[in-house]
């Protein structure tokens, strides 16, 4: 059994099998254009069940063989140009190559001793992203699993520097079309159900900040303490980019934390043509991003950054074992980068304690792509999503919600022939649990005003308008049929 371990004896042997395991991604990749093969679920669980776990296969080639039939053949593939539905991006090469290499060393970034030069390259990047959005001198932050931690760690900061701990009396403040996480954090942190304070949205699905103001006024008015207020920089559903600027002078004059939510919006760090749509972020006190949603970046990528190095001590505890205080220690690694020979722990600043090198795929990426290379990436998927706009805007089949900035569409079915919304509702929803299984395009649903839309997320820059098109000739016919087996029953 040692013959599995990775070491130098089996170097040789984990060449080959990573070769052959890539050989038949990269076949599948190729060969693979429909983003999915319209299985079910009870045609694939007994594919899986039947499995004898305890009963290995011994060899990677029959594990491989195997794993066509349970994973590979049916698996969804973003890299499909009609995979339109959620926030999931086609990875670049350079990260995927990164994800090989650090998981075969297998470094952990708690510690330094954990890592050594793995600890620094997240520290560069950490340092570059915040550059990025301009944070200033003081700013840090650490690599996390998702954007949903990001948001919990940075709400924990929020509330630990607060005025007051009464937990009952905080108030975070954020759109209706905020990220569900925001609540889920409220939750987690021990605030109460009234603790998130919803703010409308104007026609672009942007926060109301009359709305803010008045709502920040009314916290204040009742004794209440505002604990945060969270901007989305790129909402899940729409792309809408609130009036950042405008949110960071309110926040400024309640002398409240300002959080931006940029897990999706974050590529507009990188892109040549929009940055200025991410102007007053350099405001924040504390963003999330997301480079696997707009960097192309294989999941997990995420990161919080924060203005104040200081306000991540709120998530430090020490182990003798690990990082025991002080953490100044003699024999420290040469001083660089503010380190001042202590040492570097980023377990001191994590919600989590053994923690993936993710930022390896990332550093990957600058270092082949370049940061330019990712922006036009995503600067091709938000022309691609103008174009689609347009599309459907001249489109009488569809009506669509809003023009628009990042890579959403929101839109709906509308046949001429009916006006019962409910109908209407079902024949959209039917259309896309029929495409999906089809196989032949995946597009996403959400709701808006009560009624059931579509959505098409575009995060691939092969995707054409000819291939949007094409979907929602395929939407439109599967709607059709729907509408006209229901009529005829209800007739
Ligand atoms: C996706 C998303 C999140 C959650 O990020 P995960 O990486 O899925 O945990 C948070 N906020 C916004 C605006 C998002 O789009």
């Amino acid at each position: 059994m040692r013959s599995h371990l990775l070491n130098d004896m089996t170097a040789e042997r984990y060449r080959r099998s990573v070769t052959e395991g890539v050989e038949r991604v990269a076949n599948r990749l190729a060969t693979t254009r429909r983003p999915f093969t319209g299985v079910t679920p009870d045609e694939l669980a007994p594919v899986v069940s039947a499995i004898d776990l305890d009963r290995p296969l011994g060899d990677a080639s029959a594990a491989l063989d195997e794993l066509e039939d349970v994973y590979l053949r049916d698996a969804v593939y973003f890299h499909s140009p009609r995979y339109l539905a959620h926030l999931n991006c086609p990875v670049v090469i350079p990260a995927v190559l990164g994800e090989a290499v650090l998981s075969a060393v297998n470094s952990s970034l708690d510690t330094w001793d954990q890592s050594a030069g793995g600890t620094l390259i997240e520290r560069r990047l950490i340092d570059w992203t915040a550059q990025r959005i301009g944070l200033g001198p003081a700013a840090d932050g650490v690599f996390t699993s998702g954007g949903t931690q990001s948001n919990l760690q940075a709400l924990l900061l929020a509330r630990q520097e607060a005025k007051t701990t009464d937990l009952a009396k905080l108030r975070i403040f954020s759109s209706e079309c905020s990220h569900f996480s925001v609540q889920k954090s409220a939750t987690l942190l021990g605030l109460g159900p009234e603790a998130v304070v919803s703010i409308p949205v104007d026609r672009d699905k942007r926060m109301q900040t009359v709305a803010l103001a008045a709502e920040l006024e009314r916290c204040r008015a009742e004794g209440l303490v505002p604990m945060a207020v969270v901007a989305t920089a790129g909402t899940t559903d729409f792309g809408s980019i609130d009036p950042l600027p405008e949110i960071a002078e309110l926040a400024g004059l309640y002398e409240t934390w300002m959080h931006v939510d940029a897990a999706y919006g974050c590529g507009l760090l990188v892109s040549p043509a929009r940055r200025h749509l991410l102007d007053g972020i350099e405001h924040a006190d504390s963003v999330t991003v997301d480079y696997h949603k707009s960097f192309f970046q294989p999941v997990s990528s995420s990161a919080v950054l924060v203005r104040d190095a200081a306000t991540l001590r709120h998530a430090t505890y020490h182990a003798d074992y690990l990082n025991p205080r002080p953490t100044v220690e003699v024999g420290a690694p040469p001083a660089s980068g503010g380190l001042r020979g202590s040492i570097p722990n980023q377990v001191d600043k994590s919600l989590q304690t053994t923690r993936r090198f993710d930022a390896l795929k990332l550093w990957m990426t600058l270092r082949v792509m370049g940061a330019d290379g990712v922006g036009q990436l995503f600067d091709e998927v938000c022309d691609l999503a103008a174009a689609g706009w347009e599309l459907l805007a001249a489109d009488p089949r569809y009506d669509v919600v809003v023009r628009p900035q990042l890579s959403t569409l929101v839109y709906r079915y509308i046949p001429r022939s009916v006006t019962d919304p409910v109908l209407i509702d079902r024949a959209n929803l039917h259309a896309r649990k029929a495409l999906f299984a089809s196989g032949e395009a995946v597009v996403a649903g959400t709701k808006v005003g009560g009624r059931q839309y579509l959505k098409f997320t575009l995060l691939n820059p092969e995707t054409t308008t000819e291939d949007i098109a094409a979907v929602l000739g395929l939407i439109a016919g599967h709607a059709e049929q729907f509408l006209g087996e229901n009529l005829v029953h209800a007739s």
